[in-house]
């Protein structure tokens, strides 16, 4: 292993207190399976798939032999009318694990783009059925869409769009479903179904015939893991259904097995219009996203022009990368061998059981889960964040990596996750959320 210096006189790390990270530097040298080592050698347990990422583990050979290859074969192609066979191939392996009917792939390379290209396709698809007014978007509080500007204006985490207000779009925000009395609710709260005649009541605000779409993410997962009630996504369905509106699933987290099924969409039985994903797509080891969209947008975008330009003015250098795609195939090839969504689901019991067993230690405000994701809502520290902060750095020491937001802290252990290592998270838990010092 090489060892390098590290410097903070030129990189910038993203959503980082850079100050801080400069005064206590968290770093990763290497990974194999569910562990990261630090440079000096501790080895770190990840609680959360790096940053949900990587579900069937680090270091996998299969994805580094499928990238090695491809590299060598056809290292870079543009897709602008232009075109790889891999990506074909990826396209029509996601199609056959996505709900029916959803099997039109549009690529790019996060989930960020995946929003901002689900936004503009959602735009050009109204415009192409003459509903050119249909503008507005609809999202929820406390939800996360990446931080590109379309993204960034769905965006429900207050924080990542208030010093860009100015900028935006027209979106407006429905509640989040999290309710105090319903602390401690494992899978789906009981209550909540009607938060989502949200939407209705903005239809009937805004004029339903303005709004393009909804977005949603199935479980809210950047927040620190909100389930849906009960019957919540079912009617959101409905109310779409009833003002034309196209309801959006934003699956980057909950893709690719999180949740116990391919897609949360098949685990909750309701089936969108469109659904984002990235994170797990490549295992997390070359960027990559996509959006699905049902045949009926796609085919109906493509009609709408007829003169030789293209009918939808969006695409990356980078979409559809060749390397991408085979990352993505070889860790669809890894899903399916391993059946690794079947074990996501049987692994469940065991990892919501620790994380539920931890209710009544001195640090835990509220717990939840779905699946092979759970949040883990810290009581108040002094200011917002600080408890998980500071919780999310002795975790560190302790040997458990875990994603904080706020006050929240956000499992999703790899679905190659063995019971011991669940035992292991669990027992770092509670060492350190039995403080009663914090
Ligand atoms: N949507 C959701 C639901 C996400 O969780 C994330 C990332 N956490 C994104 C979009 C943005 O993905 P990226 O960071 O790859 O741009």
């Amino acid at each position: 292993m090489t060892h390098m210096p590290i410097t903070m006189d030129n990189h910038w790390l993203p959503f980082t207190n850079n100050r801080l990270f400069h005064q206590e530097p968290q770093i990763f040298a290497r990974a194999k399976g569910v562990r990261y080592w630090t440079p000096e050698g501790q080895e770190i347990l990840d609680g959360s798939s790096g940053l949900f990422c990587s579900a069937a583990g680090h270091g996998r050979p299969e994805i580094a032999e499928a990238v090695h290859k491809q590299l060598m074969e056809l290292d870079y192609t543009p897709h602008f009318q232009r075109a790889a066979p891999v990506s074909f191939e990826l396209a029509r392996r996601l199609a056959e694990i996505l709900p029916e009917g959803i099997d039109r792939l549009f690529f790019g390379s996060s989930g960020s783009e995946a929003v901002d290209s689900a936004m503009k396709i959602c735009l050009a698809y109204h415009r192409a059925r003459g509903e050119a007014q249909r503008t507005r978007f609809v999202s929820r509080s406390w939800g996360y869409h990446g931080v590109n500007l379309g993204g960034t204006s769905l965006a429900g985490m207050v924080g990542n769009r208030r010093d860009f207000s100015g900028v935006t779009c027209d979106v407006v925000h429905m509640r989040h479903t999290w309710n105090e009395e319903q602390r401690f609710t494992r899978s789906q709260p009981e209550d909540g179904a009607h938060l989502a005649d949200d939407l209705e009541d903005m239809c009937k605000t805004y004029g339903g015939e303005t709004i393009a779409a909804v977005f949603v993410e199935p479980i809210a997962g950047s927040i620190g893991t909100i389930v849906p009630p009960k019957g919540y996504l079912q009617r959101l369905r409905q109310i779409a259904d009833k003002y034309g509106i196209l309801l959006v699933f934003d699956e980057v987290i909950t893709g690719f097995g999180r949740t116990g099924s391919a897609f949360a969409s098949q685990e909750f039985g309701v089936t969108p219009d469109v659904i984002t994903m990235a994170k797990a797509l490549t295992n997390g080891t070359i960027p990559m996203s996509a959006v699905a969209v049902k045949t009926e947008i796609q085919k109906t975008v493509i009609a709408s022009v007829t003169a030789d330009r293209p009918e939808l003015m969006h695409g990356y250098t980078y979409s559809a990368h060749p390397v991408a795609c085979a990352a993505a195939l070889a860790a669809l090839d890894i899903y399916r061998d391993e059946k690794l969504f079947e074990r996501g689901k049987s692994l469940s019991d065991t990892f919501l059981d620790g994380v539920f067993g931890l209710r009544n230690l001195p640090q835990v405000y509220d717990l939840r889960g779905h699946g092979m994701m759970a949040g883990i809502q810290l009581t108040p520290g002094k200011a917002p964040g600080e408890k998980g902060s500071i919780v999310q750095r002795l975790l560190f020491k302790d040997g458990l990596h875990v994603k904080a937001t706020g006050d929240a802290l956000i499992f999703a252990p790899a679905l190659v996750s063995e019971e011991s290592d669940l035992e292991q998270m669990v027992d770092s838990l509670r060492r350190v959320l039995g403080r009663s010092d914090l």
